[in-house]
C-alpha cells in the first residue's frame, strides 16, 4: 500500500491557471482531499505579460508567490512531475516521490518548442529578440521597442498550439500607437508573420483586424513563419516562398509550442503532433485511461487555448469527476477568448465557440467592436477578478 500522505482523492498536475481554479472549484462543490503538484515558486497572471510589453504593467503586479494562490483545505507538493503510470493512477516526481490517486487531472499547459525556430534562444540573449511570451524576456521588451525610431521590426503569431497565441497581436499594435505617436511610425517598417491567411481565421474580427494592420501601415507575410533568426536576419518560410529580412532592428518571435516531453513519453498523448493530451473535448476524460482528465493548454479540447475557456472547463470537469456514471457528464462547449489591444486604449475582445461561432457573454453588445471600456476591463478589471475569484473557484 502506498504512504497515505501521498494517495490523494484528486491530484492535480500543474498550479497554473487551470489547476488552481479547478482545485478550489472541488473543494468548493464538496471534494476532500485534493492535491495540487506545481514545479515553481512563482504563480503568474499571464494576460498581463503583454501589457509588460507595452510598458502598461510591471512584472511585479502580475506575480504572487506559489504558496498563495493555494486554496485552502489544498494539499500544496511543491515538486515537478517528470513522469506519470496513468494505468495506476500514479505519478513520480524529481525529488523521487511516488504519488498515487484516485482521479489524476493533467494540466501542466504547453512548453516552448525551441527546436522549431532555430537560433531564436540565441537572439533572445544577443537582445535584438524578445516575447512577452517569455516570463524572462517579457521585461525587456518594451525598453526594446519603445527607444526604436528606424529600421525594420517583426513580430509574429506563433501556430495553434499556444496560450492565447492570438494576443501576440496587442504588442504590435500597442507598440504601432506609441510609434505613431511619437512621430516615428513612417522611419520604421513593420511586418508581421501570421501562419494562416488571415490574422484569426474568423470573418468578422479579421476585417477589424485587417483595417487596423491597414491603418499602422503593418506589412503582413501570410500562410508563413520564421524558419531562423541569426546575426539579425529573420528568415521567414511561406508555403512556397522563403524570404529573408535582414538588418532587423527587433524581432518580437513568438516561439512555437508543445506539450512536455513527459506527457507524450507517458502515453498520455493523442495523435496532435503537439503531443496534447488524449482527452474527449466534451467531457475533458482521457479516451484511453480511467479516472484521467485534462483541461488547460496542455488538453486537446479543440478550441484554442486561453485563459477565458478555463472558466467554463474548471466548472464541467469539477462535475464530471464527482459524477458517478458516464450518462451524468456534462459538455463543455469549446467557448474561448481572443482578447486584442488595437492601441495602447483600446481592446476587441472575440468570444469564441469550438466552431468558431460567436459566443458573446454579454449578449446585445458587439465587444468585438475596440472599446476603451473592455481595455480598462482586460487591463484593470481582470487581474482582480483573477486573484480574488477564478483562483478562488468563485466563477
Ligand atoms: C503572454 C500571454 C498572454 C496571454 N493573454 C491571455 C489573455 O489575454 N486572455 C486569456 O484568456 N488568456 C491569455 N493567456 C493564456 C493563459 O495564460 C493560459 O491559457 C493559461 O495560463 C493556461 O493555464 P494552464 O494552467 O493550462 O497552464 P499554465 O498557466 O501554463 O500553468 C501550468 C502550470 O503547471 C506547472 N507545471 C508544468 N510542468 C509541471 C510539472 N512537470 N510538474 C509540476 N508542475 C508543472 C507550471 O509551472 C505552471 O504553473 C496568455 C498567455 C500568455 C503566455
Amino acid at each position: 500500500m502506498p504512504d497515505r500522505t501521498d494517495h490523494h482523492g484528486v491530484l492535480i498536475i500543474g498550479g497554473g491557471n487551470a489547476g488552481i481554479s479547478l482545485a478550489a472549484k472541488l473543494l468548493r462543490d464538496g471534494a476532500e482531499d485534493v492535491a495540487v503538484v506545481e514545479s515553481q515558486s512563482v504563480h503568474r497572471y499571464r494576460p498581463l505579460l503583454n501589457y509588460v510589453g507595452a510598458g502598461e504593467a510591471t512584472m511585479a503586479s502580475l506575480e504572487r508567490t506559489a504558496d498563495r494562490v493555494v486554496p485552502d483545505g489544498c494539499t500544496a507538493i511543491r515538486d515537478e512531475v517528470v513522469s506519470a503510470d496513468p494505468a495506476s493512477l500514479a505519478v513520480t516526481t524529481r525529488s523521487g516521490r511516488r504519488l498515487t490517486c484516485s482521479a489524476l487531472v493533467v494540466c501542466p499547459g504547453l512548453e516552448e518548442d525551441w527546436e522549431a525556430t532555430p537560433g531564436l534562444r540565441e537572439a533572445y540573449a544577443a537582445g535584438w529578440a524578445g516575447s512577452t511570451f517569455d516570463d524572462t524576456i517579457a521585461p525587456d521588451v518594451w525598453p526594446a521597442l519603445r527607444d526604436l525610431r528606424a529600421g525594420r521590426v517583426v513580430f509574429t503569431v506563433p501556430p495553434e498550439p499556444a496560450p492565447c497565441g492570438a494576443t501576440a497581436l496587442k504588442p504590435l499594435f500597442m507598440a504601432c500607437d506609441h510609434w505613431r505617436r511619437s512621430g516615428v511610425r513612417a522611419d520604421l517598417e513593420v511586418v508581421l508573420v501570421i501562419p494562416g491567411p488571415s490574422p484569426l481565421g474568423l470573418r468578422g474580427p479579421d476585417g477589424r483586424l485587417e483595417r487596423t494592420l491597414t491603418s499602422y501601415g503593418v506589412r503582413v507575410l501570410r500562410g508563413s513563419r520564421v524558419s531562423r533568426l541569426s546575426d539579425r536576419r529573420v528568415t521567414v518560410t511561406g508555403e512556397d516562398t522563403v524570404e529573408d529580412l535582414d538588418d532587423v532592428a527587433y524581432a518580437h518571435v513568438v516561439p512555437h509550442y508543445r506539450a512536455p516531453r513527459w506527457v507524450v513519453d507517458s502515453g498520455l498523448a493523442g495523435d496532435t503532433a503537439a503531443g496534447l493530451v488524449d482527452i474527449d473535448p466534451l467531457t475533458l476524460k482521457h479516451r484511453r485511461f480511467r479516472s484521467v482528465w485534462s483541461l488547460g493548454d496542455v488538453a486537446d479540447v479543440r478550441t484554442r487555448p486561453s485563459g477565458g475557456a478555463l472558466r467554463k472547463q474548471v466548472a464541467v470537469l469539477s462535475h464530471n469527476i464527482a459524477a458517478g456514471d458516464d450518462a451524468s457528464l456534462q459538455h463543455y462547449d469549446g467557448y474561448t477568448v481572443m482578447p486584442i489591444t488595437t492601441s495602447r486604449r483600446r481592446l476587441m475582445l472575440v468570444e469564441v465557440d469550438r466552431d468558431g461561432n460567436p459566443a458573446p457573454s454579454v449578449p446585445g453588445v458587439d465587444l468585438t467592436r475596440p472599446r476603451r471600456s473592455t481595455w480598462l476591463a482586460d487591463r484593470y478589471a481582470l487581474p482582480q477578478v483573477y486573484w480574488r475569484r477564478i483562483l478562488r473557484g468563485r466563477v
